[in-house]
């Protein structure tokens, strides 16, 4: 018997590749006569975006590579199935859907100077919103930034002391939706409402009427509100325990209207808060509270603040200095729904029983209490 030599066992060995190569030659023209099976695909890209690739029909196991494109002032998000990079390579195993989603990137829209380690001022404005508005309103707010002597703070809630380092303010159209969802949730409408991580977060929600309507300058008052509000805030270390209306919304009031006078000469911002009843007066406590203000009663707290600067000026404070102690004394003093009239008396030097009482004075002629023309926010804050 020929012993197997080396060479002879190799050749046996060979055999089987081979025939292994023709079995799966054979078994493969088979498959090739099955239906091909397919797949659909369709990709859709949320608010803020695009993709290249919309879908189609596709082989089975095939790869299919998306890519998602941010619109200016949003970035890619995330796709539906989770996956983060903003090239996505789908292997068609079955039928797909899949959507890529997009973030608003937070946007310094007025381009506000921002410094480190001092009070800031971020605005976000919704691209939708008309170009006028816009323009008008970073007027206005770089205008107020520069009146306005903010500084960082400590809030005043004993549990985080949080430090607040500036101001978040968002605006859009209510017709817009909720544009900044991802920023705040679904809040809306005129406020300073709350804070946001450090900062103190004014939204500003118009209806689209009021935004295209280039003769509502109200609207302009409204930020110069908000914004005092916002000082309010500042001046206080937060205001959270206190909640008296008259003090709150009538400083807040008379500082918009001190602005929308000074800023549109024209309007006639503070005769509509001069309508002084007696019933205002015999119900005064009800002005003392959110709560106990009944909007039924013509809204005095103008007339209130007015009525106050005027009796600083009895005392021999000029004009723009009873503004001024009204304005920056009275929150400083961190008035709590327990020190409110005791931290009253000590500022203005009258209590507020004697001040109701003086209310009265200016009734018959109530546009006397009407500030000088010549009275700016300038000369309150600034000289
Ligand atoms: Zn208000």
């Amino acid at each position: 018997m020929k012993p197997l030599t080396k060479k002879n066992t190799l050749k046996k060995l060979l055999l089987i590749p081979i025939l292994l190569f023709l079995f799966y030659s054979c078994s493969s023209e088979e498959e090739t006569q099955t239906p091909v099976i397919q797949y659909t695909l369709t990709v859709t890209a949320g608010d803020g975006g695009s993709v290249d690739v919309l879908g189609g029909t596709y082989n089975e196991n095939s790869n299919v590579t998306v890519t998602a494109t941010a619109d200016e002032g949003y970035a890619f998000s995330v796709w539906s199935d989770g996956s983060t990079n903003s090239a996505l390579t789908i292997t068609m195993s079955s039928n797909k859907r899949i959507t890529a989603t997009f973030k608003l990137i937070p946007n310094n829209y007025c381009d506000l100077e921002y410094d480190e380690g001092e009070y800031s001022i971020q605005t976000y404005f919704d691209s939708e919103l008309p170009e006028k508005y816009k323009s008008d309103a970073c007027t206005i707010i770089s205008y107020l930034d520069a009146i306005l002597p903010f500084n960082q703070y400590t809030l005043n809630d004993n549990d985080t002391n949080t430090p607040i380092y500036g101001l978040d303010i968002f605006t859009w159209s209510i017709d817009s939706g909720k544009p900044f969802s991802d920023y705040i949730g679904n809040d809306g409408g005129l406020c300073v409402c709350g804070t946001r991580g450090n900062n103190t977060l004014l939204l500003l929600e118009f209806s689209n009427q009021d935004l295209i309507n280039e003769q509502n300058i109200d609207k302009y008052a409204i930020i110069a509100h908000e914004m005092f509000h916002a000082y309010q805030h500042f001046k206080s270390n937060g205001i959270h325990p206190f909640k008296n209306f008259w003090l709150i919304e009538g400083m807040a009031e008379t500082f918009a209207s001190i602005f929308q006078r000074g800023y549109y000469p024209n309007s006639n911002y503070f005769d509509n808060h001069m309508n002084v009843t007696d019933e205002a007066f015999a119900n005064i406590e009800t002005f003392e509270h959110y709560d106990t203000f009944d909007p039924t009663l013509p809204d005095i707290s103008v007339y209130m603040i007015l009525v106050l600067s005027k009796k600083l000026q009895n005392d021999g404070l000029t004009e723009s200095e009873s503004f001024s102690k009204i304005f920056n004394d009275y929150f400083a003093s961190n008035p709590t729904e327990t020190n409110w009239k005791s931290n009253f008396e000590e500022v203005f030097s009258i209590s507020v029983q004697d001040f109701y009482a003086f209310l009265p004075t200016y009734q018959d002629n109530p546009s006397d209490v009407i500030p000088s023309e010549s009275l700016t926010l300038e000369n309150i804050f600034l000289d």
